[in-house]
């Protein structure tokens, strides 16, 4: 998989960012995926590597939402999978663990939290 760094000369202003949706008005090192129409800012290409940005890409093309959308200081991801694992237990859910994880990740970053601090959250959380 080859993807590019594109530079744009001229750009129509209702382009959004694919990963969180601020406009892209200017001349600026931008991606577009080889897989995927949508385009990231620079901003999102300074934050995120290229492959978490391919994953972002295909997790809200799939589920919906962008990065930090649903941003909020109270949020808290133990308490999101603690929550969440008492609703599994209370219905008798079982879900395939991949199934699990991609909504976790969904979850995460519709709140801002990138997959590097879900990664060390997670990790200090199971301990
Ligand atoms: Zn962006």
């Amino acid at each position: 998989m080859n993807s590019l760094k594109i530079f744009v000369n001229s750009l129509d202003n209702s382009l959004k960012c694919a990963i969180c949706r601020a406009d892209i008005k200017n001349n600026t090192n931008i991606y577009q995926s080889e897989h995927n129409f949508g385009i990231v800012c620079s901003n999102c290409c300074q934050k995120f590597s290229i492959n978490d940005i391919e994953w972002m890409m295909k997790i809200f093309l799939a589920y919906g939402g962008y990065f930090a959308e649903l941003e909020d200081q109270n949020f808290s991801l133990e308490r999101y999978l603690c929550n969440l694992a008492e609703d599994l237990i209370k219905n008798e859910k079982i879900l395939d663990i991949n199934e699990l994880n991609i909504k976790f990740i969904h979850e995460i970053l519709l709140h801002g939290i990138t997959i590097q601090e879900y990664q060390k959250k997670l990790e200090s959380f199971l301990k």
